[in-house]
């Protein structure tokens, strides 16, 4: 007899940006948001059997303050993240990597207004690693300097 293993996983997808652009109640920045959704399974020895709904988060691409939509919102974000409008908001992330220093910053360029956004700097590798894992961001742009 083998050891059976139960739990619930959850698989994450990223949209955006999406919307119309907001006005961000922390940073001020009026851009359009993140969307993310976490498709929630109840899983056997790490097979996913049981869909158990999801949950839908909405953040700010700047500072990345979010929130859990609810309800209403959730119906409503649920139809914007199907929409297919071409975004207007273009920010781009960008890791700059001081090699005698050994720090990482982390920059966000809005290509459409030229403004470049310091998200944080001088980090060790770690902290830049889970703070790009945190933005969802996979393969960015990174030079050194
Ligand atoms: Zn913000």
């Amino acid at each position: 007899m083998g050891t059976f293993y139960y739990g619930v996983e959850s698989f994450k997808k990223v949209y955006g940006p999406k919307g119309e652009p907001k006005e961000c109640p922390f940073c001020h920045k009026v851009y359009q948001e993140t969307y993310v959704k976490f498709n929630k399974w109840g899983h056997l020895d790490f097979i996913p059997l049981i869909p158990l709904g999801a949950d839908l988060y909405h953040f700010c691409p700047v500072c990345f303050t979010g929130d859990k939509l609810v309800k209403d919102e959730k119906k409503a974000a649920k139809k914007l993240v199907k929409d297919k409008t071409a975004p207007t908001t273009n920010l781009v992330p960008r890791g700059v990597h001081h090699k005698a220093e050994k720090t990482w910053d982390l920059f966000l360029d809005d290509k459409n207004s030229g403004e470049t956004f310091t998200i944080q700097s001088a980090m060790k590798k770690g902290e830049y690693k889970k703070l790009k894992k945190d933005r969802f961001y996979k393969k960015i742009q990174e030079v050194e300097q």
